[in-house]
């Protein structure tokens, strides 16, 4: 019986692995053939500051369909990108789409209106980074300020130590870098003073109140002010959780109860 069962298991996971395997290769086939300018596309949800109620920033994010696939969420295909070094092309792409976007949202919403995108790690190897984004910039007649990088801790405590490392260029050029998903990787309290980032986005993991109390929540506010960074939270869904969060201080707020990520076509209709 047991043997049987054994057996049984064996086949179930084999044939899992090969259903993963096979939308792995086809998957990273289709992101290879993919027309970037027809399957893919930029959803931007705004960054709202509570106390004035304005949009300050939008945060870009990847959307790729694709006929045989339908939607495939932005985590899988980055993953995809970054094992079959597809990732540089696709967030080349990225980054230029929300650029020449950010132009247009400037005259939609408010000129002072910024850009976030979210960067793979991997970028943070290639040393001309900077210099690529600064010219995507100023081909569009737009500031270094004007953008900010999200990058994971993970990536960031792994990358800030060397002198010369991407991530000091990319600031030092007066590109904004924030850190993202703060709370979900090595948390770890003894680097965040050691990243020269101007803004901490605390995952909404600590939203779950199961988990986490409002002490928490202060604490964490008051380390990152300390530290002269921006904090902001994500995942802000209801009104009790945005009026919770702006009593402690979280007047940069981020979620579905500010706006949903959605196409820049949805700006162009609402008039904000
Ligand atoms: P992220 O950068 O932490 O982005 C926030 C995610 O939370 C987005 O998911 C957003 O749609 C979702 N979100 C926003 N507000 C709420 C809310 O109130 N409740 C809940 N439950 N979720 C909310 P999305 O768009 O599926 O993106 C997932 C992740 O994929 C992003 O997490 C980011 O890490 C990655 N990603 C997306 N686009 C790109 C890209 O162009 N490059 C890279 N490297 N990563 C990207
Ligand atoms: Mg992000
Ligand atoms: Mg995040
Ligand atoms: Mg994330």
């Amino acid at each position: 019986q047991a043997k049987k069962q054994g057996k049984k298991c064996w086949v179930e996971y084999q044939n899992g692995m090969e259903l993963k395997l096979k939308r792995i290769s086809h998957l990273s086939q289709n992101l290879a053939l993919a027309d970037k300018n027809e399957e893919f596309t930029l959803h931007y949800q705004p960054i709202v500051d509570v106390s004035s109620g304005r949009i300050v920033s939008f945060e870009a994010l990847l959307r790729w369909s694709n006929e045989e696939l339908g939607e495939v969420g932005p985590e899988e295909v980055i993953r995809i990108a970054e094992e079959t070094g597809l990732i540089y092309e696709l967030e080349d792409w990225v980054l230029d789409r929300a650029i020449c976007d950010l132009v247009k949202l400037k005259e939609l919403v408010t000129p002072d209106v910024t850009m976030a995108v979210n960067l793979s790690g991997l970028h943070l190897l290639d040393i001309n980074l900077a210099e690529r984004i600064l010219q995507i910039l100023s081909k569009n007649s737009l500031k270094p300020h004007d953008l900010t990088i999200e990058l994971t801790e993970t990536v960031l405590v792994c990358n800030i130590n060397s002198e010369s490392s991407p991530t000091r260029t990319l600031i030092e050029s007066g590109i904004k870098v924030s850190i993202d998903d703060f709370g979900t990787g090595y948390s770890s309290l003894a680097y965040l003073h050691t990243i020269p980032a101007s803004t901490v986005k605390i995952d909404k993991s600590f939203l779950d109140s199961t988990k986490y109390n409002t002490t928490t929540l202060e604490c964490i506010y008051r380390l990152v002010t300390t530290l002269n960074m921006d904090c902001l939270i994500e995942g802000i869904e209801t009104q009790q959780q945005a009026d919770l969060l702006r009593s402690i201080g979280y007047n940069l707020q981020q979620g579905y109860f500010h706006g949903k990520p959605k196409p820049i076509e949805y700006y162009h209709k609402s008039k904000i």
